[in-house]
């Protein structure tokens, strides 16, 4: 059946690289980066479905107030299987902008095939897997297999931007159970062998620190807010590492990592006693710690640099994700992709966390375990963005080897 199933694909290899390159086509944009959504795409995705034999898919379509109210469309096709179980494989049909074109090597929506490289924005994140899961459903129907479980294709909107109109606009609408197994093959590495079950949870915070500017030669003058903000900065490092020590050995590092990162250009001149300073900490958090403990220990720690040094200290979260719990162990999704995997390659995936940010954290924050874990080049979001024939290969083959059961 493995032997059938891939030949099936390799036979469908032109196939799959002309609709990789056809639903490319339709630059799927959010308003909010200067696009029209994905209605377009959603339409000729549609069409693509239908012309390969694959069921009417259903429409999901939140109105997205940006830009005067665009539609973002979501599709589900459904395959009856054996049970009702349901088996959910989620790609997302939105993608980035081109970025710089210059430093494109051919027209990102038109794309190009060099050698065993299809190229062109969206082939990668998120097209490779969603073309490779409608060809996993193809090879099922051409070989009469009948699934173990139904299989539910979900192609989303909004997932560069935030998901609002995507995955959460479907969980809102109680589309999933607990019961359902769900695989966001949106995250992975170019040997095929991680599977993501875990994510920190993510706080981006900015401070602003605020004292009186003056001349260098005369700081008593002013007060500089350029040394408060290396107090503050130092302070705060330390007692966030000092407060939330714990390990975790599903990720690695294994550790929550606590950064100062970004700061904002102060004063154009060196003579200057700086009167604001402006700074960020990137935050990623185990699951264990919730993010509030981790802005007790902030909102405390400015309190009392701002009582010491006289400034004014004032903090904003630009980004807030409170981690989700882990997708067990011994969950039915984990045990089904692992063996898939093992059946297609022949070796063990590692199984561990990440420092967060995909989808997978909704559907974990709604008590639905699922699974993250893609064969792809780290090419995500880059110029000349592009998907190894192979990697789409092994990938149907493993979407299949889930649906089989
Ligand atoms: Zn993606």
């Amino acid at each position: 059946m493995k032997t059938s199933i891939r030949s099936f694909l390799r036979n469908n290899s032109a196939n799959m690289i002309q609709d990789l390159l056809r639903i490319i086509s339709f630059p799927a944009i959010a308003p909010q980066n200067g696009g029209k959504g994905e209605w377009e795409k959603a339409r000729e995705l549609e069409k693509l479905l239908l012309e390969r034999g694959l069921p009417q898919p259903e429409w999901y379509v939140p109105e997205d107030p940006t830009d005067g109210g665009v539609r973002r469309p979501n599709l589900v096709v459904r395959i009856p299987g054996r049970t009702d179980r349901k088996l959910y494989i989620v790609t997302h049909m939105d993608v980035v902008p081109e970025g710089d074109l210059s430093a494109w090597d051919m027209d990102p929506f038109r794309g190009k095939v060099m050698g065993e490289r299809i190229y062109g924005r969206g082939v990668n994140d998120n097209g490779q897997e969603l073309i490779a899961s409608i060809y996993a459903v193809m090879a099922l129907q051409a070989l009469g297999i009948r699934p173990s479980l139904e299989i539910c294709l979900c192609f989303v909107a909004d997932e560069e931007t935030g998901s609002t109109y995507g995955i959460q606009h479907l969980i809102e609408r109680g589309l999933f159970s607990p019961e359902d197994l769900v695989i966001v093959p949106d995250g992975g590495n170019s040997r095929g062998d991680f599977v993501e079950i875990a994510e920190k949870g993510i706080l981006w915070i900015s401070f602003t620190v605020k004292g009186q500017q003056c001349h260098a030669s005369m700081p008593h003058m002013g007060l500089n807010a350029c040394r408060v903000a290396n107090q503050l900065s130092f302070e705060l490092d330390r007692a966030l590492h000092k407060a939330f020590p714990d390990e975790d050995d599903l990720f690695d590092p294994p550790v929550s990592t606590m950064e100062p990162t970004r700061r904002k250009t102060n004063v154009g001149s060196i003579n200057i006693i700086p009167g604001k300073e402006e700074f960020s900490f990137d935050c990623r958090v185990l699951p264990s710690i919730s993010l509030d403990t981790v802005l007790e220990v902030v909102e405390e720690k400015c309190r009392e640099v701002a009582h010491l040094t006289k400034a004014d200290i004032t903090y904003e979260i630009l980004q807030r994700n409170d981690p989700a719990q882990p997708t067990r162990k011994d969950s039915d999704v984990l045990g089904l992709l692992c063996r898939s995997i093992e059946e297609t390659y022949s070796f063990s995936p590692e199984v561990g966390g990440i420092g967060g940010g995909t989808c997978a954290a909704f559907f974990r924050k709604s008590g639905i375990p699922a699974v993250v874990w893609a064969h792809e080049a780290d090419v995500a979001h880059m110029p000349n963005e592009y998907c190894e024939m192979e990697h789409l290969l092994k990938e149907a083959e493993v979407f299949a080897a889930m649906m089989k059961g």
